[in-house]
């Protein structure tokens, strides 16, 4: 099978696997395992933040900041097609007792005039507008990467109007290498980031949500309370810093690779249309004699996985275990369909 379905799918390679087996580990706990201590100061010098906390998930590394950014009753302002709304099981009203505010953005990206509307006045019926959470890359919106510029626009809102920044950051590695950024810089914007280690970058589990000292060292207790708290966890932490030193270049292959793919599916004429391809996400909108479900049917058939996500949308992810040669493979496999 070659599994399209997420960049989640990847097997640890047998120089992260190394890796793993000989890191020292200690009781997280206790703050005495040296891989994670090492793997969340390495993450926060990278994105000019001062400190790292390191989760079992992505999904926790978002919650945990939406709930030490917030107090119940206030509100969070995102895209509507935010992970954290879309696809967290409620996690911002059962964890946190906030309320959202969705924008409808552009692929996933909201502009600083949106947050600025969408911003609550001063009026006891209304929530209390105290985050704004942004997504880059935008998974539903297909990998799609804001400009640098956006941020900083964004930034000033946020700044001029007291709110919180926070930056679900599951792909930002593909971001900066497609965007040619300097990580660094990102701590000049952001509160707080969320950075996934178990998506495009290959380990088997783990994010980082790096910030302030005094950020992480709240977001630490919430994270004992979440049940998050592990112990000899330093094995996983080693397969992240693993991941971060081999596998952030090679994202570029996966980023041209998907551009492949979707230049072969938009020949074909049951592909209505294809969201544009920036990263390594392609979303191709089914028509005519397939649905989404019956075309990822018809793939399943012949050795390809990929996710129907909406009725008419099917989703393809590049990651390290999809080889070039599986990319020709399932390019001829599509042509037949
Ligand atoms: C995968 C993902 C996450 C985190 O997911 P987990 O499966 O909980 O690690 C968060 N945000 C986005 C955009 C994602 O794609």
């Amino acid at each position: 099978m070659i599994d399209y379905r997420s960049d989640t799918v990847t097997r640890p390679t047998p120089g992260m696997l190394a890796f793993m087996q000989s890191a020292p580990v200690g009781d997280d706990v206790f703050g005495e395992d040296p891989s994670i201590n090492s793997l969340e100061r390495i993450t926060a010098a990278k994105f000019g933040m001062e400190a790292g906390l390191f989760c079992p998930s992505g999904t926790m590394t978002n919650q945990l900041a939406i709930k030490t950014h917030t107090q119940a009753g206030d509100e969070v302002i995102c895209d509507e097609l935010s992970h954290i709304y879309q696809y967290e099981g409620g996690g911002i009203a059962f964890n946190a007792g906030c309320s959202v505010k969705l924008l409808h953005g552009d692929r996933g990206r909201v502009t600083a005039q949106q947050i600025l509307a969408g911003i609550n006045p001063e009026d006891v019926h209304k929530p209390i507008s105290r985050l704004v959470s942004l997504e880059n890359t935008s998974n539903r919106g297909g990998g799609a990467c804001y400009n640098f510029s956006d941020f900083e626009a964004i930034k000033k809102v946020a700044n001029q109007h007291g709110l919180a920044l926070h930056l679900d950051g599951a792909r930002i590695f593909n971001a900066i290498v497609h965007k040619n950024e300097a990580s660094i810089e990102y701590g000049n914007i952001f509160d707080s980031i969320s950075i996934c280690l178990s998506k495009g970058l290959g380990a088997p589990v783990g994010s980082v949500l790096v910030g302030s000292n005094s950020f992480i060292k709240k977001a630490r207790r919430w994270r004992k309370v979440f049940g998050g708290g592990m112990r000899q966890a330093g094995y996983l932490a080693a397969a992240g810093i693993y991941a971060l030193e081999h596998h952030v270049e090679r994202l570029a292959d996966d980023h041209k690779n998907a551009k492949l793919l979707s230049e072969a599916l938009s020949k074909l004429e049951f592909v209505q249309s294809i969201l544009p391809v920036e990263t390594n996400i392609v979303i191709a909108t089914i028509g005519g004699k397939y649905t989404a479900t019956s075309f990822s049917a018809a793939l399943k058939e012949k050795g390809i996985l990929a996710i129907a996500m909406t009725p008419t949308q099917v989703r393809f992810v590049f990651h390290l275990d999809i080889t070039e040669s599986d990319l020709d493979r399932t390019i001829d496999i599509i042509k037949s369909l």
